[in-house]
């Protein structure tokens, strides 16, 4: 890999730019990647899924040896389920903190799953915060796995993982994050969170396509979720021991999507790991929104909250706006943005990862104007009660 490797260049011709938080726009070499057949039980194989799994656990930082990597067939939610299936005991009881749909998605696995579990639901976007966590801990010492979702790729909000994951130690309960969304792009170091396990996927911040997931768990907790799964096929224990053993997936794995993501790893890496990529994702974030911001728009959160990974704005007030039809404008334009996710007032987001550096996200304002223009829209300013709504996020 050289320097003009990691070169961003544009997707084909009338191929939009996927300013959406996975799948998202994958370069060139990732899918050149996919042209070609394995045999998933080949040694060539087996030496991918190797390499994939040592090249994830180089992204944890020192204190890595003590961890494995499990790729999980599926997209991120199986994997959310796998690990929550596999690291909490029958008898164990989560305490799950939701501020989004994310969140809430997870709640409702444990549903599934006939596990007990305590929801904090913070509502679209307020931060879950350590004393709250701590309190809740002291009153039901019944929990023992406190998740925590890394960035709620709903609002776009960062959630206060450090935080979070001290307040769970302190109270003797384990970790478990779903780093769905951030991992690859903003540290997610072991020797300071000492998580029990996490989860990602393959088409978010390492750039490759949809297809897998993967768990990074400690070794103990590998060998103690044995015989925990309500799931064959979401077992994470039987995965890593099958894998241990033959080097091979239990079940037919993905493997041109594989073939891809270790592509799209070298890229990772010649970018300079996680903090290169975060860098790019946190410029493309500023750049896009001073942009919009200049246009008039607001966003939902403070700048503390702001990912780098998506940001939410309020729909302007002008009556002459319309969502549908600049979705349509921006996607003519070469965008495709994403729909808000909020209750209260109306939103769309912009994702800002994948193959776009800043240059595109500045054509991602100019897009956003020219189409204001054409609607006629004199301001991109959100509605009072949107502003008030954010207030809510200050106190
Ligand atoms: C993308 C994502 C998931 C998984 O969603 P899938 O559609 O199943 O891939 C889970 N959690 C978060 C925070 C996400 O961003």
């Amino acid at each position: 890999m050289t320097a003009a490797d990691t070169q961003i260049v544009p997707p084909a011709l009338g191929e939009p730019y996927l300013l959406t938080p996975g799948p998202l726009t994958t370069s060139r070499a990732v899918k050149d990647a996919m042209l070609r057949d394995w045999g998933s039980w080949d040694g060539d194989f087996r030496a991918m899924t190797r390499a994939m799994r040592t090249g994830l656990l180089d992204l944890i930082g020192p204190g890595a040896d003590a961890y494995d990597c499990v790729p999980v067939q599926g997209s991120g939610s199986y994997c959310v389920e796998a690990m929550l299936g596999s690291f909490v005991p029958k008898d164990g009881k989560v305490l799950v903190l939701a501020n989004g749909a994310y969140g809430l998605r997870a709640a409702k696995t444990m549903e599934y799953l006939g596990r007990a579990f305590h929801l904090v639901d913070k509502g679209d976007y307020l931060p879950p915060r350590g004393d709250e966590v701590t309190e809740i801990l002291k009153e039901d010492p019944a929990i023992t796995h406190v998740l925590i979702i890394h960035c709620e790729t709903s609002s776009g909000i960062l959630n206060p993982v450090e935080e979070l994951a001290d307040a769970a130690h302190a109270a003797g309960c384990k970790v478990l994050i779903d780093s769905m969304s951030a991992f690859g792009a903003i540290p997610l170091e072991v020797e300071r969170l000492k998580y029990a396990a996490m989860v990602s996927s393959a088409n978010k911040c390492i750039e490759g396509v949809p297809g897998f997931g993967f768990v990074i768990a400690r070794r103990d907790e590998l060998e103690a979720a044995k015989g925990n799964s309500h799931s064959l096929s979401l077992d994470v224990h039987a995965q890593w021991a099958h894998m241990e053993k033959t080097g091979q997936w239990r079940f037919t794995p993905p493997t041109h999507v594989v073939a891809a993501f270790l592509t799209a790893l070298e890229a990772h890496a010649a970018e300079g790991g996680v903090e290169g990529r975060g860098a790019r994702y946190a410029r493309n974030r500023d750049v896009m929104v001073q942009g919009m911001r200049d246009l008039g728009f607001e966003t939902l959160l403070a700048e503390r909250w702001l990912s780098p990974i998506i940001v939410t704005f309020f729909c302007p007030a002008d009556p002459k706006f319309d969502f549908d039809a600049f979705y349509e404008a921006m996607k003519e334009r070469g965008f495709i943005i994403y729909p808000g996710k909020l209750t209260v007032v109306d939103s769309f987001r912009v994702g800002c990862i994948g193959q776009m550096d800043e240059q595109v996200m500045r054509q991602v304002v100019a897009a956003a104007r020219d189409t204001l223009a054409e609607m006629g829209v004199a301001s991109a300013a959100p509605p009072a009660a949107a502003l008030e709504e954010r207030k809510k996020l200050a106190a």
